[in-house]
Formats: structure tokens, C-alpha cells, sequence
């Protein structure tokens, strides 16, 4: 469970501010961030274009953009994407939980400049259901107002996999690619984005372009919410500046030193830290873990990768086939077989651009970037004594 001991601020707090006292509920909540300003489409349009926000749910896309390819009327719904499928991420939840009304003031406030008449909050965790439909208790929005729990699949939170269950389809992503903004909710335009996002959204409506930018880089500034693991001894969510460098985050969280895998298990690890600064799109959804030097790297990953391999949606070939493959050649590898080595090569090749969404390229990503920085760990392994070290599960959320 989250709770507010986990959560910390470097710098200013923003979407986390007022959480030192607890969940904010709507008195608290007005108190810490005031009412929320009455703003037209334009208005958001150019904030959000001013300040070069982007969506915080993985794929970064710039939100003024999103904004610019809705159709001027008959937009259908605003969707907040709660789902929160990597599985080491516990921001949003935060954010469900503890500072809700932040999240709805966002996405309400957008319903409105948008003349949407729906707006639907997709979440996979109980606590969180339950901490938004309290919320909407306290309020008044005038819209339609919908909370569904959707399934804890990893590939369930891919925006069109959100979507289908939200129509009362499966939380798959469908076999063709198509924008939420032309073919969204029942096939009409959308808004949908992820719940740091509505709440940064809220934010930037209050303190203006100006305000916002009054922290972080020039070229996206305000705040990034990030969650960090693994072999750390303060693990949690922190709020920093953007463009903050990792160092300072791994320093502040307890990290003990070794390798880092940045964006989560379809992100990259990194063949060192020092003078990376944590900026989207490379950090992704914001998750950081630390490995640590204990657990032996190719029985952490071949592990990921069988539990990657079993959240694929199961109705492409190359994800189907080709991650199960993957598991097999990195099974093989860690157990010293050179064949293993190079078949893993050869099917990293293969996966990736081929599937109806972003899994096997996140996977392949993942473990091709395992291959370059663990590469002493693989010329151990392939004496066939390997690295000596067990297996720790530092790389958690897989069960
Ligand atoms: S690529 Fe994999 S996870 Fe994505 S839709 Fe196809 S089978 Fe499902």
C-alpha cells in the first residue's frame, strides 16, 4: 500500500503538495492548491505548448499536440489512464489515493474547455477506486463522472487496451493502430492520458506558464513525480525538479551502487550515471531502479523476461513466439550455453516493429540493453561457473 511515509520532495513540492499532512480531502485539497481557474481549450492549448508538457504514462507525447489533433466539437470523453501497468510504478496510485482531487480537477476542468460530456477514470487498484469515488462525493462537477477498475495486465494499460475495457471489451489492445483523439471512446474523439498528467494539468491551470516554469529545465520545466526501487534503502515516490540529475535521486533514496535500469521493464539500463539528468522521454513513467551489486543481473532479467513474456495479450505472433524465445535463449545464456547468447542476439533482432503494440519493442529494448551493460556478467556466465551470486528478486513486481 502507499502511503505518505513513502513519498518525499526535492525542491519544491507541487502535485505532492500538502501531503505531509495526510490525504487531502477537499477542504485540505482547496486550502493547499486554491480553486481551480475557469480556462477555454485555447487557454490549455497554449499552456500546455508554453511550458512543452508532456504526457507523464511512457510514450511522453507532447499534450498541446494531442490537444491540436481533437476536432473542434464532438469530443466524446476525457479518460484518465490509472492503470498503471508497470508494475514497479506506485506514482499514480499515490496520487489516487492521496491527493484525488488534484487528478479530477485536471481532467474535469479539461472536460470542460472541450465540451466533453464523459469523463472516465480507469484504475486497477481497489484503494485507488475507492479514494476517487469519495472524492466525487465531495463535488459537484456537472458531468457524467465514471470510475471503472480495469485488469492488472501490463499491456491492459496500453491507451487502446484502456479503451476496450472501458466499452466492456477485453483490456487488449486492438490489432490496428489508431488515435484516441480521431477513434476514441465508442470510436470517438478522445482525450486520454495518464493521471500525472491531469494533475500537473491542474497545477499549470493555477500557477500559469510563468509560475510552472519556475523550476526545472527550460525545455520542459515544473516537476516529474518518480518511483524508485530496488536495492535502495528509502524506496518510494519523490517529486523533483525536471531535469534533476539521477545521481541526486539515488543519493537522496539510499541507493547502494550498481547498475540502473531507467523507465522501467521496457526501458534501457544505463552503462553509468553519473551526468544523466532524468527528462523525458528517457525516464519514461518516471520509474528508477537500482540493482545493486548482491544479486547475480542475468537471473534478475531472465526472470523479468519470463514475466514479460507471460503479459503479452497473446494474438501476435512475434510477441507470442518471439518473447518465449527470448526467455529461452536468456535461460540458456545465464546457464553458460553460447548458443543461448546467440540466439538472444538474433531474436532481438527479429521482435521488435512487429507487434499491434509497443511490448515486444519495450521488451527488446530491455533486454538489448541488458546485453551491452551486463556484458562482463554474460562473458562469466559463458564459462559456464557463472557470477557466483544468487538470485535476490531486486527487480520486483513480477508475481
Ligand atoms: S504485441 Fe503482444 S501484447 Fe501487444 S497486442 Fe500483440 S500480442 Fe498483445
Amino acid at each position: 500500500m502507499i502511503t505518505v511515509d513513502d513519498t518525499r520532495v526535492i525542491g519544491e513540492a507541487r502535485v505532492l503538495a500538502g501531503l505531509d499532512q495526510g490525504r487531502l480531502d477537499l477542504q485540505r485539497h482547496l486550502l493547499t492548491h486554491g480553486s481551480l481557474p475557469v480556462l477555454t481549450r485555447d487557454q490549455y492549448t497554449k499552456l500546455c505548448e508554453a511550458v512543452g508538457l508532456r504526457g507523464r504514462g511512457g510514450a511522453a507525447f507532447p499534450v498541446a499536440l494531442k490537444l491540436q489533433d481533437l476536432p473542434a466539437r464532438g469530443v466524446e470523453a476525457v479518460v484518465v489512464n490509472g492503470s498503471e501497468s508497470e508494475p514497479v510504478s506506485r506514482k499514480d496510485r499515490l496520487l489516487l489515493t492521496q491527493s484525488p482531487h488534484l487528478v479530477l480537477d485536471g481532467a474535469v476542468g479539461l472536460a470542460h474547455a472541450l465540451g466533453a460530456p464523459h469523463v472516465l477514470i480507469a484504475v486497477h487498484d481497489a484503494r485507488a477506486a475507492v479514494s476517487i469515488r469519495e472524492a466525487l462525493m465531495e463535488r459537484d462537477d456537472r458531468l457524467a463522472i465514471e470510475v471503472q477498475e480495469t485488469p492488472g495486465r501490463f499491456v491492459a494499460g496500453e491507451a487502446r487496451a484502456v479503451l476496450s475495457a472501458l466499452e466492456g471489451g477485453n483490456a487488449v489492445p486492438p490489432g490496428r493502430r489508431v488515435l484516441p483523439t480521431r477513434k476514441g471512446y465508442h470510436r470517438r474523439p478522445t482525450f486520454l492520458s495518464n493521471v500525472e498528467t491531469f494533475a500537473q494539468l491542474a497545477v499549470l491551470a493555477r500557477l500559469g506558464s510563468r509560475g510552472f516554469s519556475s523550476t526545472g529545465l527550460i525545455s520542459e520545466p515544473g516537476t516529474q513525480l518518480l518511483t524508485i526501487d530496488g536495492a535502495v534503502q528509502r524506496p518510494g515516490v519523490i517529486e523533483t525538479p525536471t531535469g534533476i540529475p539521477l545521481d541526486t535521486v539515488l543519493q537522496y533514496a539510499g541507493a547502494q551502487a550498481g547498475p540502473v535500469l531507467l523507465g522501467g521493464y521496457h526501458g534501457r539500463w544505463l552503462p553509468q550515471t553519473e551526468g544523466v539528468t532524468l527528462q523525458r522521454p528517457e525516464v519514461s513513467a518516471g520509474i528508477i531502479l537500482a540493482l545493486g551489486s548482491d544479486t547475480c543481473p542475468l537471473g534478475e532479467i531472465t526472470r523479468v523476461t519470463q514475466w514479460l513474456s507471460s503479459q503479452s495479450a497473446g494474438q501476435c505472433g512475434p510477441c507470442v513466439f518471439g518473447l518465449a524465445a527470448l526467455v529461452d535463449d536468456f535461460a540458456r545464456l545465464t546457464a553458460g550455453d553460447p548458443r543461448g547468447w546467440h540466439d538472444a542476439h538474433r531474436h532481438l533482432g527479429l521482435v521488435p516493429g512487429r507487434g499491434a503494440c509497443a511490448h515486444p519493442d519495450g521488451t527488446a529494448r530491455f533486454l538489448t540493453s541488458a546485453l551491452e551493460v551486463f556484458d562482463d556478467d554474460v562473458q562469466h556466465h559463458l564459462t559456464g561457473r557463472g557470477c557466483g551470486r544468487p538470485v535476490l528478486g531486486v527487480l520486483g513486481g513480477t508475481r
